[in-house]
């Protein structure tokens, strides 16, 4: 008994550990998933969004398909649009677990851990203010203009990507229109796999794939870039980790910078700092809710 057991461990070593978990989490925005171009698709209160809401469940599905493809022994999808409670379970893919609801501290990135070894972004949008960006916005549309992180322009993936970084996951795959394929390469590096499931045509048009050659493409890319995980490196930035949020007006930074510990730059962007990205990253979002005006 003794022998085998050496032997079986000696054996694990040499594969070094193939029968070991692979976990993948999953964070699912709306704005970029195939064909969705307008707000009656994406609000739950537009005409649209039950239509949207199966397209968007459809497409994190083959994100959870590409992910077993490659292996995956457990799957985690995170709901990371909106009130959260977009994905529709009763048609979600019965191998993969779902977050859902809000709010949660950690958001579009709620429940990672240093236990996963890759994350997948789907159906993401890019930053505010970007040409030809569908439904471009950065977290709050009517309210913040810019988030940057060390002087780096931050959409929503590159956030999320430091939020993965700091528990050593990776980010492996980026989905949602041209133009945020384009941000996730300029911020994580060309390794990043990406899909375009549509190319802008302003901020309410695009064109678009069809759903069913984008699921393809998605299973099929999502496999090949859980495979490669290991060529791609967490993403992080050098600390101390400077958030700089800039708002659309000056009284909704007025609201935010009541917290003390807050840098006003300007009129309307304020700043903080923090060793740890998910404390500025908390911090982030809670000036941001500060400067919502109702
Ligand atoms: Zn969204």
């Amino acid at each position: 008994m003794k022998t085998t057991a050496l032997l079986l461990s000696l054996l694990f070593l040499v594969t070094g550990g193939s029968s070991q978990s692979l976990k993948v989490y999953i964070s699912v925005d709306m704005e970029g998933i195939t064909g969705l171009v307008h707000g009656d698709q994406v609000g739950s209160d537009g005409k649209d969004y039950g239509m949207a809401r199966r397209w968007m469940t459809e497409e994190a599905n083959a994100a959870v398909q590409g992910a077993l493809d490659a292996g995956a022994t457990e799957v985690v999808v995170n709901d990371s649009h909106g009130s959260m409670r977009n994905l529709i379970l009763a048609d979600l893919h019965p191998s993969a677990t779902l977050i859902t609801g809000s709010p949660k501290p950690l958001s579009m990135m709620q429940g990672i851990d240093e236990t996963y070894h890759a994350a997948v972004f789907v159906g993401y949008h890019p930053a505010e203010g970007t040409t030809d960006g569908v439904l471009d916005h950065t977290i709050s549309g009517g309210t913040v203009a810019s988030v940057k992180v060390n002087g780096v322009e931050m959409p929503e993936l590159g956030l999320n990507a430091l939020l993965a970084g700091r528990y050593n996951v990776p980010v492996v795959f980026v989905s949602g229109d041209k133009a945020v394929c384009v941000q996730a390469k300029k911020i994580l590096g060309d390794a990043v796999v990406t899909v375009a499931v549509k190319e802008g045509i302003g901020k309410r048009a695009a064109r678009t794939l069809p759903l069913k050659k984008s699921h393809e493409l998605i299973r099929q890319e999502v496999k090949k870039a859980v495979l490669q995980r290991k060529s791609m490196k967490p993403y992080t930035l050098r600390a101390p980790y400077v958030f700089e949020l800039t708002f659309f007006r000056s009284s909704q930074a007025d609201q935010a910078s009541v917290i003390p510990g807050v840098t006003r730059l300007d009129a309307k962007t304020l700043s903080i700092r923090s060793d740890d990205p998910e404390v500025g990253f908390k911090f982030l979002r809670g000036l941001i809710m500060l400067g919502t005006e109702r």
